[in-house]
């Protein structure tokens, strides 16, 4: 039987260059376009060698909405990434106990990856713009360069101002990809609708869910 992948990839192996390693993190409930051109562009754009898509462990329940279980999360996510040999999916976040925080996740990796590895986290305009208000946002800065791609209905000028009203001192790199305006809740949306979501995510996370009956409305 093969081993099950490694929770993190090894990528001790190549001591003499500077390796960059990419950060996806999201619920990805489900993943779908916008987060895989956003990964793909912010991996072009700064020469990433590698993409990790971590699925986040939250809690059964989040804002009042049902959110489904990690392997479903970790399964879709593997799935839709298994194409690209720059994309990796990690089951880091959801096989530890609770919710982790970006900050925890960071540290940890720069634990366990040697100096040469060159942590870039990558996000959309909306989350950029929760990091200014997390307390322990220099930390972060500290850990990983951030990555802030444009996301439809967030405006990036106001998320550039408000990281620099804040006065951190964080290196953000930002990113124009062309405006998909796709996100999770509008898939789940038009599954409990029964409407088509063909072409927002691929074939595999769409079977995937047809398959696991995810995002039905439940009966009453
Ligand atoms: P939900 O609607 O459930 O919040 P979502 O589509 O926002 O889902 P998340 O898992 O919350 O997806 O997002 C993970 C990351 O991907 C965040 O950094 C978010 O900003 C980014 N992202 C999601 N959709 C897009 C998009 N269409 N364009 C650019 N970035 C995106
Ligand atoms: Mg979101």
């Amino acid at each position: 039987m093969n081993s099950p992948a490694p929770v993190l990839p090894p990528l001790g192996s190549y001591p003499a260059r500077t390796y960059r390693l990419g950060i996806m993190g999201g619920t990805f409930d489900p993943i779908h376009y916008g987060h895989l051109v956003t990964a793909e562009q912010a991996r072009e754009a700064l020469d990433l060698d590698l993409v990790l898509f971590m699925p986040a462990g939250v809690p059964a329940f989040k804002q009042d909405r049902h959110v489904s279980s990690g392997e479903d999360r970790y399964a879709m996510t593997l799935l839709a990434t298994a194409a690209n040999p720059a994309f990796v999916a990690s089951r880091f976040e959801i096989d530890r106990a609770g919710v982790t925080y970006t900050v925890d996740t960071l540290r940890e990796l720069r634990a366990r990856y040697p100096e040469n590895v060159e942590l870039y986290f990558i996000t959309g305009a909306d989350a950029i713009m929760d990091i200014v208000s997390w307390h322990n946002a220099e930390q972060i800065g500290d850990l990983a360069t951030l990555i802030a791609a444009t996301r439809p209905g967030y405006d990036i000028e106001t998320a550039k101002a408000h990281i620099t009203a804040a006065g951190l001192n964080i290196d953000v790199h930002y990113i124009e990809i062309p405006a998909l305006a796709i996100s999770s809740t509008h898939l789940r949306e038009r599954i409990a609708e029964g409407k088509s979501i063909r072409y927002l995510t691929s074939e595999s996370v769409i079977g995937y869910i047809r398959k696991n009956s995810l995002y039905l409305p439940v009966e009453e």
